[in-house]
């Protein structure tokens, strides 16, 4: 799982996702963490806490955020079972799978971005740095990344930006995620390269990890 936002419990129960073990996270706003304490369910059936993955930078946040998870309050309900894995940016494995991680950009924080065999993640970023560019160029068959509407925004990448990077990374397949309320869907995906969709609720597809 990468990040777990405000809408996390019905994601998780539309797609019928029974049992969670890692969560990734990108950053610690609120859009993609708030559903945080929904994980509490995973620990139900699986008596495993779930390990979430926060950078090493951003984990006093995290922890400040979700204190009653992490603190010893006295509380006799039930709080979400978790174990903080701290992770800078050198890769690390989660099971079969290896997670290269990266930080970029993002107004006064920086965000992580991952990158998992041939199929990379990246939300809530303004740029690219060059090195990372020249380091994941070509590696990347299937991309999803945040454009978060047209023209400019401070500390979003929009959608002429986000565009340049998967040109950038010569990604083979991308898709635009974090899409905001200025995009409509069908009329706006029309004029983006037969390679680039927009992502919605529910799209899947299969990707060479
Ligand atoms: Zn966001
Ligand atoms: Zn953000």
């Amino acid at each position: 799982m990468i990040d777990t936002g405000p809408d996390f419990r019905m994601q998780m129960l539309r797609a019928g996702v029974r049992s969670l073990k890692d969560v990734l996270y990108t950053h610690t706003h609120a859009d993609h963490c708030h559903g945080f304490d929904d994980l509490r369910a995973f620990y139900f059936s699986s008596r495993e806490e779930v390990a979430c993955h926060v950078a090493e930078q951003h984990c006093p946040d995290f922890r400040q955020r979700f204190s009653y998870a992490f603190e010893d309050t006295g509380y006799l309900g039930t709080k979400p079972q978790v174990v903080l894995r701290p992770f800078t940016s050198k890769a690390f494995k989660l099971g079969a799978l290896t997670v290269e991680p990266a930080f970029v950009p993002h107004g006064h924080t920086e965000t992580a971005v991952f990158k998992i065999g041939r199929f990379a993640y990246a939300t809530d970023f303004k740029q690219f740095p060059d090195s990372l560019i020249h380091k994941w160029r070509g590696q990347i068959d299937t991309m999803v990344a945040s454009a978060i509407r047209f023209g400019q925004h401070p500390t979003h990448s929009c959608v002429d930006e986000t565009l340049a990077l998967f040109q950038a990374l010569a990604v083979k397949r991308g898709y635009l995620t974090h899409i905001a309320h200025e995009l409509r869907h069908a009329i706006d995906e029309a004029k983006l390269p037969p390679h680039v969709r927009m992502a919605y609720d529910g799209l899947e597809f299969e990707v060479d990890l």
